[in-house]
């Protein structure tokens, strides 16, 4: 009896364990090729996240779509103008581009997506650069994404 509350016990210490280490980024864009935010930092002690995107404007996404794009730093560049003629159907980018790490669906106004992912995906204390892959919306919209 007392065996089995101790298992029930840590049973919940550890789902709390768990949890604490989920972790949550929220960033929205708008029609003025505008995200709110020009830093996302994920914490130390994260092991997953999810991140969501909405889109706050009301164009749509042919018109003003918007997506969330990880690559290092040094490779965004290359990554945006490239995916520049890869169509909607492609989101903008490379099919099966291995420098993109991340990225969210390209939506439109008034939608939202979110994608969780392992923070081992990336490298603490790397220099990472998200941005929208629509076409010349990555030279506004842009920010660091920080690994603590
Ligand atoms: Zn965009």
């Amino acid at each position: 009896m007392k065996l089995r509350l101790f298992l029930a016990l840590s049973t919940l210490l550890f789902a709390g364990q768990a949890l604490a280490n989920d972790c949550e980024l929220e960033i929205s864009a708008n029609d003025q090729l505008q995200f709110d935010k020009k830093e996302l930092t994920i914490g130390a002690d994260c092991q997953q996240v999810k991140l969501t995107l909405t889109h706050t404007g009301k164009l749509p996404v042919a018109q003003m779509g918007h997506n969330w794009v990880v690559t290092d730093s040094d490779q965004f560049q290359a990554v945006a103008q490239e995916g520049m003629t890869q169509g909607l159907d492609n989101e903008y980018l490379v099919p099966g581009d291995k420098r993109v790490l991340l990225h969210t669906d390209m939506i439109g106004g008034g939608e939202s997506t979110s994608i969780t992912f392992d923070v081992s995906t990336l490298e603490k204390g790397g220099d990472y650069t998200f941005f929208c892959s629509f076409p010349g919306h990555w030279a506004v919209m842009k920010g660091k994404l920080i690994v603590e």
